[in-house]
C-alpha cells in the first residue's frame, strides 16, 4: 500500500499533527526487516541471499529518494518486500530472448539471421561440454591449426584451393584489405560503393583497414577502361563487391568478373570478389531466382572471394576468405587474423552445416533457411487457416484477422528485389478510420506476449507472415496470454 502527503504549499499549521504523524510513517524498515518477510525469505533461496539484499537497498534507496522528491509518504513492508522480489525476477530474466520472427524477412540481421540445422545445434554443444581437438593433430600428437576442421569442406563446396574463416564477411573484407593492400590502391567502381547498415561502408571500411581507395567509373556506368586507366603502380587489388542491397536500373553498366579478371591477370592484380550472402548452391532448385554461387565466382576468375555465413549459407556467424593459396595465406598469416579467428562453438557449427551442402538433394529438409525460402505457399495457406480462429479470439471483436499474401524477403542483404509470394495473417482494427497509433499498440501487444512475436505494420493493418514461423503450436498456444490494447493504450487481458 501507497499513500502519498498533501502538497507541502497546502499544509495549515493546524495540520502540523498530521505532518508529524507522516514524518514518522517515513521511516523506511530495516533491511533486514525485509529479508524476514515471507517474500523475501522465497527471494533468498530463488536468487541468493547477496543478490536479495543488494535489491533490498536498491528499492529501499529509491523509496528513500520518491518520499524527498514525491511526496510519497508511507510505503508498508509488504510493497517493499513485493518490489524486491519483482526486481530480482525481472533482472533473472534474459536479456537476449527467443522471438518470433514474423516479418517476413527469413534472414532477419536484428533478429538474428539464419537458424542454426539441427546438426550444428548438437555440435555446438558438444563442443562446449567437453575438451575439443580445436588446435590439435589427434593423429601426429601434435600442435594443429583450427581451420583444418573446415578448409578441405570449404575448397570440395566451392572450387577454391585454400580457405580460412574469420568472424563475419566484414571482418573476412577488412582482413584481405590489410593483408594485400595496406597503404596500397584498391579499386572499386562507384556503383559497388555500398553500405550494409549502420558502421559497414565501403569507403570507411577501406580507410580503417589501410587502403587506399580508388573510385572507379559513375554511379550508373563504369566501363572495362575506367578499371584500365585507373591501374599504377600502386594499386594492390582491383574489388567487386555485391550491391547486395539494392540495384541500379535504367543506364547502367557494370564490368561483369570474368571481364574484370581478364584485366587483372594481365596487370598481374588480384581481384577480390566480395559476394556478400554467398550461396554454395543454385538457388533456382529452390524455385528462387539464380544468384551467383561461391564456385561460379571462382570460376569467373577472382582470387580471392569473401561471403557469410549466416545469410544464405544457413549457418552461424562467418565470414570466408576463400580462394588462391598464396594470398589466403598472407591473409592467414596477418595479426589480425588471430583477432577475428573463430571460437570452437562456430567452428563447429560451421563443419556441421558445410557438411549438409554434400547432400544438397535434402537441404529443403536439413537447413532451415533453404526450408523456410522454399515452403510453398499453400501449406503456409493451411497454416494460416488452422492459426486464423484461435488468434481472433485472441484480439476479440474489435479486429478483423483475415488471410493475406505478403511478400517475403531473403533479407540480409541477398537478391534485394527477390520477392517470395508467401501468407500472413492480417489484423485491422475494425474502426474505420485506423490511427497508426493503434497499429503500434497492437504490434506492442505482440511484442509482450511470453514469447515476443515481432510482425510489421503495412496497408493499415498489423501483418503476422507465416513463411518463418517456425513453431506453429507454441505460437497457438501463447494467444492465451494475449491482452488487448485499449484505446487509451492501457492493456485488457
Ligand atoms: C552482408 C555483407 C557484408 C558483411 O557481412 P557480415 O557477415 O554481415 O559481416 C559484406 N559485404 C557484402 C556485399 C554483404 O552483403
Amino acid at each position: 500500500m501507497v499513500t502519498r502527503a498533501p502538497e507541502r504549499s497546502k499544509r495549515a499549521p493546524e495540520a502540523e499533527c498530521m505532518h508529524r504523524k507522516a514524518e514518522k510513517n517515513r521511516r523506511l524498515p530495516s533491511v533486514d526487516a525485509v529479508l524476514h518477510h515471507e517474500a523475501c525469505k522465497k527471494a533468498v533461496e530463488e536468487f541468493g541471499h547477496t543478490a536479495t539484499v543488494a535489491q533490498i537497498r536498491k528499492v529501499l534507496d529509491t523509496v528513500r529518494a520518491q518520499q524527498q522528491h514525491q511526496n510519497l509518504v508511507h510505503i508498508d513492508l509488504d510493497e517493499i518486500a513485493a518490489r524486491v522480489k519483482g526486481g530480482l525476477t525481472e533482472r533473472a530474466k534474459a536479456s537476449l530472448q527467443r522471438v518470433f520472427n514474423l516479418t517476413g524477412t527469413v534472414l532477419h540481421t536484428n533478429l538474428g539471421r539464419a537458424l542454426l540445422p539441427e546438426s550444428a545445434i548438437e555440435a555446438i554443444s558438444k563442443s562446449m561440454r567437453h575438451p575439443a581437438n580445436l588446435e590439435y593433430d589427434i593423429d601426429a600428437g601434435k600442435r594443429g591449426e583450427r581451420d583444418d576442421h573446415v578448409r578441405a569442406l570449404i575448397t570440395e563446396l566451392t572450387g577454391a584451393e585454400d580457405a580460412i574463416v574469420v568472424n563475419n564477411n566484414a571482418a573476412a573484407v577488412v582482413l584481405v584489405l590489410n593483408a594485400l593492400a595496406l597503404n596500397k590502391d584498391v579499386l572499386v567502381s562507384r556503383g559497388e560503393l555500398i553500405e550494409i547498415g549502420g558502421s559497414f561502408r565501403m569507403p570507411d571500411i577501406m580507410a580503417q583497414a589501410g587502403a587506399r581507395l580508388i573510385e572507379v567509373g559513375t554511379t550508373n556506368r563504369t566501363h572495362l577502361r575506367d578499371y584500365q586507366s585507373a591501374i599504377t603502380h600502386d594499386t594492390a587489388l582491383v574489388m567487386k563487391v555485391h550491391t547486395s542491397n539494392y540495384m541500379i536500373k535504367g543506364f547502367t553498366k557494370e564490368v561483369r568478373a570474368r571481364e574484370l579478371s581478364i584485366l587483372a591477370k594481365e596487370r598481374d592484380i588480384p581481384l577480390v570478389d566480395d559476394l556478400g550472402s554467398g550461396t554454395l548452391v543454385n538457388l533456382e532448385a529452390f524455385g528462387l531466382a539464380r544468384e551467383r554461387t561461391v564456385r561460379d565466382a571462382i570460376e569467373d576468375g577472382a582470387d580471392l572471394v569473401t561471403f557469410s555465413g549466416d545469410k544464405l549459407l544457413g549457418g552461424p556467424q562467418a565470414g570466408f576468405i576463400v580462394g588462391r593459396r598464396d594470398l589466403v595465406q598472407l591473409c592467414a598469416k596477418n595479426p589480425f587474423k588471430r583477432a577475428m579467428r573463430l571460437d570452437k562453438m562456430r567452428l563447429a557449427a560451421l563443419e556441421a552445416t558445410l557438411k549438409l551442402y554434400r547432400d544438397p538433394n535434402r537441404l529443403t529438409e536439413t537447413l532451415p533457411t533453404l526450408q523456410m525460402l522454399a515452403r510453398p505457399v499453400d501449406d503456409l495457406i493451411a497454416t494460416g487457416q488452422k492459426i486464423k480462429p484461435t488468434l481472433q479470439d485472441a484480439v476479440g471483436g474489435n479486429y478483423d484477422v483475415e488471410l493475406c499474401e505478403p511478400q517475403s524477403q531473403i533479407g540480409s542483404g541477398a537478391l534485394p528485389l527477390e520477392a517470395i509470394a508467401s501468407c500472413g495473417l492480417a489484423i485491422k482494427p475494425k474502426r474505420k478510420k485506423v490511427s497508426g497509433r493503434a497499429l503500434d499498440q497492437l504490434a506492442a501487444a505482440f511484442r509482450i506476449l511470453p514469447i515476443p512475436v515481432v510482425g510489421r505494420i503495412t496497408d493499415n493493418a498489423f501483418v503476422l507472415d507465416l513463411r518463418t514461423l517456425d513453431d506453429e503450436g507454441e505460437f497457438i498456444a501463447q494467444l492465451r496470454h494475449f491482452c488487448v490494447p485499449e484505446n487509451d493504450g492501457a492493456a485488457r487481458c
